[in-house]
């Protein structure tokens, strides 16, 4: 199964991609987690994306495209996947669907985390991620059990440098600017579902899983049949 979280910085995809991934068994395919991966290692893609991440805005399209595109072709076909991040703007999406459809691997659900201005920059500003595995934490509504430690594998927590005051405004204007019109484009694929993203994780997480369960895989496994005749 292929699915795409969509939604401002801040509602909680990625929280959400990991307890599924752990949970699913789903791969967690996170645009933002691969960047600043390619920033860590010093990588060409690194040295070209750093600026823009820094600041808040979005790193050009051809080099987020061809990473994201080489990423999936190098995940194996039967396993199912979460794109985190990607993509963020149209022409991205666009270059998406040629691409699955070239694999036959189309989305098959795009989950829209609705949430308001004030729940995405209280979570932002107090946010803190675990160095190794990604998992993300909030310093007074998901505190790790150990101060600066990750729960899950017990590695140092870190807070992003893009999670400032002044980034996290930028990051929004261009999420209204630039990704919020990614909503009415998966709508009229009639492949969007919308979760609210201001509820606390585990409440998410349970409407989450309901949407991943029958009858939606009925309804999937019927229209792909079909499509195999
Ligand atoms: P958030 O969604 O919380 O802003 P991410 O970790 O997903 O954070 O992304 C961090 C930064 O990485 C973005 O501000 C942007 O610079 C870059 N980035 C991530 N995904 C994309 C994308 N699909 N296209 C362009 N830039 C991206
Ligand atoms: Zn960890």
């Amino acid at each position: 199964m292929q699915i795409v979280f969509l939604g401002p910085p801040g509602a909680g995809k990625g929280t959400q991609a990991v307890m599924l991934a752990d949970k699913k068994g789903f791969l967690h395919l996170s645009t933002g987690d691969i960047l600043r991966e390619n920033v860590k290692n010093g990588t060409l893609i690194g040295k070209k994306a750093k600026a823009f991440m820094d600041k808040g805005e979005l790193v050009p399209d051809n080099i987020v495209i061809e990473m994201m595109l080489d990423t999936i072709k190098n995940t194996r076909s039967h396993e199912d996947f979460i794109l985190d991040g990607f993509p963020r703007t149209v022409y991205q999406a666009n270059n998406l669907d040629r691409e699955l459809n070239k694999l036959k691997l189309p989305i098959d659900m795009v989950v829209y985390f609705k949430a308001s201005i004030k729940t995405v920059i209280l979570r932002l500003t107090d946010r803190r991620l675990c160095s190794k595995c990604g998992a993300s934490y909030h310093i007074t509504n998901m505190p790790p059990k150990k101060q600066g430690v990750c729960d899950k594998c017990g590695s140092e927590l870190y807070q992003r440098k893009d999670d400032s005051e002044k980034t996290i405004k930028k990051r929004l204007e261009v999420y209204n600017s630039q990704t919020k019109e990614l909503i009415d484009y998966y709508k009229s694929q009639g492949i969007l579902k919308e979760v609210s993203g201001d509820m606390e994780a585990s409440k998410v997480y349970s409407e989450l899983s309901e949407i991943l369960t029958p009858p939606f895989l009925l309804q999937r496994d019927a229209s792909k049949q079909k499509e195999l005749g």
